[in-house]
C-alpha cells in the first residue's frame, strides 16, 4: 500500500471534506494547531518536525473514514506523553470523549516493562481493556504503530528489529482479529523487511522474476473465467491475486514448501453483487475446471471468527495447474479488507450491519473474561496467542449447534466451550456416535456428544492435551482453588492443635492479636494464614506462640521480628550439611542442644522429618547485607574426556568460586558423575557458576544437591547436621 504523503493540514482537510461536516473538519484543524504548538521544536528521528507524525496518523485514519473525534485524538495522541500537557487541559479544549481517547492511547504507550515477553503480555491486556471501553482507541493506536513502522528506517537496527517483532506478534494479529486485512498485510510486510532485510529483498526479487513468466498464464485463466461468467449471465469482476512477501516466506518456513511450489498456484478473486450470485459463480467455475476434492470452504455460511466471509475453492486448471478462487460480494470484500473499520467506512449504507464491531466486542469480552481467571500475564498471552491465530475447526453438538474451536482441540475443549460446568463434569464422549477418548483431537464437521456425571471433577491430566484458553484456564482455576481449600483446612487444624498445646484456642484470643499478626505477616485474611500454614510456609507452633505473645502484650510483641542470619561463620549458628543453605534460599532454624542454631533450607528433607518437634524451630531470614562464602554441593554429569576435571575446575574458579572437595563416581563406560563442594556468595553467584559449568561441551547435566542423605549419628535423635 503506498500512501501519498499528506504534508499539510490543508491537504488532509481537503480529503476530509468528502465525508465530514465543515464544522467537524474545523475541530480537527483546531486539534492539529494545538498539537503543532505543543510539539513545537520537537523533531522525529528522521529529522522531520514532530507534528508530521500525528498528521500522518490522522491521515491513515481518514482513509478508513474514521470520525472527527478519532482524528482529533490522533492529532493529540502524543501530546500528554511528550509535551507535559495534562489530560484536564485537553478535556477543557476538546471535550471529555477526545480527552479520554488521548489518555487511552497515552496509557498504552506509557507502560514500561521488565522483559520483552512480559511487555507484550501486559501490552495486550492494556489494549484489550482500552478496546472494550472505546474501540477507537485501538484504531488510533494501530494507526500510530503503522506510521511508526512506515518510518522505521530512521531507527537503529536493533530497535528496528524489536519494534518489528512486536508488530508481528501483537499488532498484526490484532489487525487480523479485527478483520483489517489491508493493515495486517502492511504490518507484516514492513516488519518482515525490518527484521530480515536480506530475505525480504531476495524473495521480492524472485517474485518479480517469475511474475513475467506468469503473466501470460494469469491472463489466459482470467479471460476464461470472465468468459465463463459472461456466458452464464453472472455479473462480477475478476482480479488476479498475488501473495505478499511475508506470506510466501511464512509458507516456505511453516509448511516447508519451496518457493516454486508456492508460486505455482494461481489465485483469483471474483467479486459479485449478491450472496446467491456467489454460489452460482461457484457452480459455474466448477463446471469450467474440475474442483480439487476437499478444498471447498463455505465461509459465507460459517464466517471466520474475525467476520471474514467468502467461498473458497481450488480448481485443476489447464495442465493441472492449481487455481485458487475466492468468491464474495462487494460488502464482504470491504469487510475482508477493512474489517472493523468498514463499520465507519460504510456507516451510511444501511444494509451493512456493524457485524465486525459486534464480533470484535465479543472477542474483547472473551479476552477480559480469561484475564480475570488467569492472573499471570505470561500465562495470559500464551492463551491469547493460541486464540489469535485463526486456524479453526467447526464441530457440532448432537442438536446441530456449531462450535468453533482452534485446530487440535479435544472433546474436553469442546465441553468447556459449551459451558464451564459441562467441561468440569465431563467423563466421556462420543465422536460421531462412537465412544472416544477425551484427548482425541477433533476434526471439522464432526458431531460430538459429551457425557457428564454430576459431581465429577476436572482431571489435572487434561492440562496435557487441552488447547483452548478457556479449558486450560478453567482447569487451572479449579485445581488452584482445590489446593487452596485443602491447605486452608489443614492449616486451620494445625494452628488449632498448636494453640491447644498452649492451653488456648482461637476464640479465646483477642481480635487485635490476630489482626496485628496478619498485618505483620502482610496477609489479608485469617484464611490466608491458614493457607500459609497448610502449605508449610509457616510453622503452626510459631504462629501460635506469636499470637499468644500478641494477646498478652499487644504493643511489646511488635518489636520481635525474625532472626536475621548475618555471618557466614558464627559460633552459635551452623549451616546444615544436608542441604547447604546459601543466601537467597528460604531458610528455617532448628535449635539443637549441642550445636546451637542450625540453619536448613525450607525444603530440606530433614526439616520435614523434624517438624514433629515444633517448639525447636525458629523463623530466620538472611540479613540482606550478608557477606562471605557458603558451601554448596553441586553434581555434574559428564562424558569421559581426558583432562575434563581440569576443565571443570578452571570453569568454576573462573567464576570466582572455590572448590572445597571433588569426588568422582563412574556411572558407565562413557559417563561420570562428579560431586563438588564449592564456596559461593549466594544463589545468584551459584547460578553463574552452574551456567559456566553447563557451557562445557562434555557436561550433560548440572544440579544442585539438596537434602542429601546424612547418616544419623547412632543413638541420637538429632539428625540435622554432621560434623
Ligand atoms: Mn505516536
Amino acid at each position: 500500500m503506498t500512501a501519498p504523503q499528506i504534508d499539510s493540514i490543508d491537504s488532509l482537510a481537503e480529503g476530509l471534506s468528502g465525508y465530514l461536516e465543515k464544522q467537524q473538519i474545523n475541530q480537527v484543524r483546531r486539534a492539529y494547531y494545538y498539537a503543532e504548538q505543543a510539539h513545537e521544536g520537537q523533531l522525529r528521528r528522521s529529522g522531520e518536525r514532530y507534528i508530521t507524525h500525528p498528521l500522518q496518523v490522522a491521515e491513515i485514519l481518514s482513509r478508513m473514514h474514521m470520525d472527527h473525534q478519532s482524528l482529533m485524538a490522533a492529532m493529540l495522541h502524543d501530546v500528554i506523553e511528550d509535551t507535559g500537557i495534562t489530560k484536564t487541559a485537553v478535556k477543557t479544549q476538546f471535550g471529555n470523549t477526545v480527552a479520554e481517547m488521548v489518555d487511552g492511547v497515552s496509557k498504552l504507550s506509557r507502560i514500561k516493562f521488565r522483559s520483552q515477553a512480559e511487555a507484550q503480555a501486559e501490552n495486550f491486556q492494556k489494549m484489550a481493556m482500552a478496546m472494550s471501553r472505546d474501540l477507537r482507541v485501538i484504531m488510533v493506536k494501530l494507526a500510530d504503530r503503522l506510521h511508526n513502522m512506515r518510518t522505521i528506517r530512521a531507527l537503529p537496527p536493533d530497535k528496528r528489529r524489536r519494534k518489528a517483532r512486536e508488530t508481528l506478534e501483537i499488532y498484526a494479529p490484532i489487525a487480523n482479529r479485527l478483520g483489517m486485512n489491508e493493515m495486517r498485510i502492511e504490518f507484516e510486510e514492513l516488519s518482515f523487511e525490518a527484521m530480515y532485510p536480506l530475505r525480504f529483498r531476495r524473495i521480492g526479487a524472485a517474485v518479480r522474476k517469475v511474475r513475467g513468466n506468469r503473466k501470460e498464464v494469469v491472463t489466459k485463466i482470467q479471460t476464461s473465467l470472465e468468459a465463463c461468467l459472461e456466458r452464464e449471465g453472472l455479473p462480477g469482476r475478476t482480479i488476479g491475486r498475488e501473495k505478499h512477501l511475508y506470506s510466501i516466506y511464512d509458507k516456505m518456513r511453516s509448511k516447508r514448501k519451496s518457493f516454486a511450489e508456492i508460486m505455482d498456484v494461481y489465485a483469483f478473486r471474483i467479486i459479485v453483487d449478491r450472496v446467491d450470485t456467489c454460489y452460482r459463480v461457484l457452480g459455474a467455475v466448477h463446471s469450467l475446471y474440475k474442483p480439487v476434492p476437499g478444498r471447498f470452504k463455505d465461509y459465507i455460511a460459517i464466517p471466520k471468527a474475525n467476520g471474514y466471509q467468502a467461498l473458497h475453492t481450488t480448481l485443476f486448471g489447464m495442465h493441472g495447474l492449481p487455481i485458487e478462487i475466492q468468491i464474495r460480494t462487494e460488502e464482504m470484500e470491504a469487510m475482508a479488507n477493512n474489517g472493523i473499520a468498514a463499520h465507519w467506512l460504510y456507516k451510511s449504507s444501511e444494509d451493512l450491519p456493524s457485524n465486525a464491531h459486534v464480533r470484535a466486542r465479543e472477542w474483547v469480552n472473551g479476552l477480559l473474561e480469561m484475564q480475570q481467571s488467569a492472573g499471570n500475564s505470561l500465562e495470559f498471552i500464551e492463551h491469547v496467542k493460541i486464540d489469535l491465530f485463526p486456524d479453526e475447526i467447526y464441530v457440532f453438538t448432537p442438536k446441530g449447534e456449531i462450535f468453533e474451536l482452534p485446530v487440535g482441540s479435544t472433546p474436553v475443549d469442546f465441553a468447556y466451550a459449551i459451558h464451564t460446568d459441562v467441561g468440569s463434569t465431563c467423563v466421556a464422549c462420543r465422536i460421531e456416535r462412537r465412544l472416544a477418548p477425551l484427548s482425541e483431537p477433533l476434526e471439522s464437521g464432526q458431531t460430538v456428544e459429551i457425557l457428564t456425571a454430576p459431581g465429577h471433577k476436572p482431571n489435572p491430566a487434561w492440562l496435557s492435551f487441552v488447547v483452548t484458553a478457556k479449558a486450560r484456564t478453567s482447569i487451572r482455576h479449579f485445581l488452584k482453588n482445590q489446593k487452596q481449600s485443602e491447605s486452608t483446612a489443614l492449616g486451620r487444624r494445625l494452628l488449632t492443635k498448636a494453640l491447644a498445646s498452649f492451653g488456648t484456642s482461637l476464640d479465646k484470643l483477642s481480635r487485635e492479636a490476630v489482626s496485628t499478626l496478619l498485618e505483620q505477616l502482610r496477609l489479608d485474611s485469617l484464611n490466608r494464614l491458614f493457607g500459609e500454614i497448610g502449605l508449610g510456609n509457616r510453622m503452626s507452633h510459631l504462629m501460635a506462640q506469636r499470637l499468644i505473645d500478641l494477646n498478652e502484650n499487644p504493643t511489646g510483641a511488635e518489636l520481635k521480628g525474625d532472626l536475621l542470619v548475618r555471618d557466614a561463620q558464627s559460633s552459635v549458628m551452623n549451616y546444615a550439611r544436608c542441604c547447604c543453605p546459601i543466601p537467597g534460599d528460604r531458610i528455617i532454624g532448628y535449635i539443637s542442644a549441642e550445636r546451637g542454631l542450625v540453619i536448613h533450607t525450607d525444603d530440606c528433607n530433614n526439616v520435614a522429618d523434624l517438624r514433629a518437634n515444633p517448639e525447636k524451630w525458629v523463623e530466620v531470614n538472611w540479613d540482606p547485607e550478608i557477606q562471605g562464602e557458603f558451601s554448596v554441593e553441586v553434581r555434574v554429569e559428564l562424558e569421559h574426556q581426558r583432562g575434563i576435571i581440569a576443565v571443570l575446575a578452571t570453569a568454576i574458579t573462573g567464576a570466582e568460586a572455590n572448590i572445597e572437595k571433588i569426588s568422582t563416581a563412574e556411572r558407565d563406560a562413557h559417563f561420570s558423575m562428579v560431586n563438588l563442594l564449592i564456596n559461593v556468595r549466594n544463589r545468584v553467584h551459584l547460578a553463574r557458576v552452574m551456567r559456566k559449568i553447563r557451557m562445557i561441551k562434555a557436561v550433560t547435566r548440572v544440579t544442585r544437591v539438596k537434602s542429601r542423605k546424612v547418616r544419623k549419628p547412632s543413638g541420637r535423635t538429632e539428625a540435622t547436621t554432621i560434623h
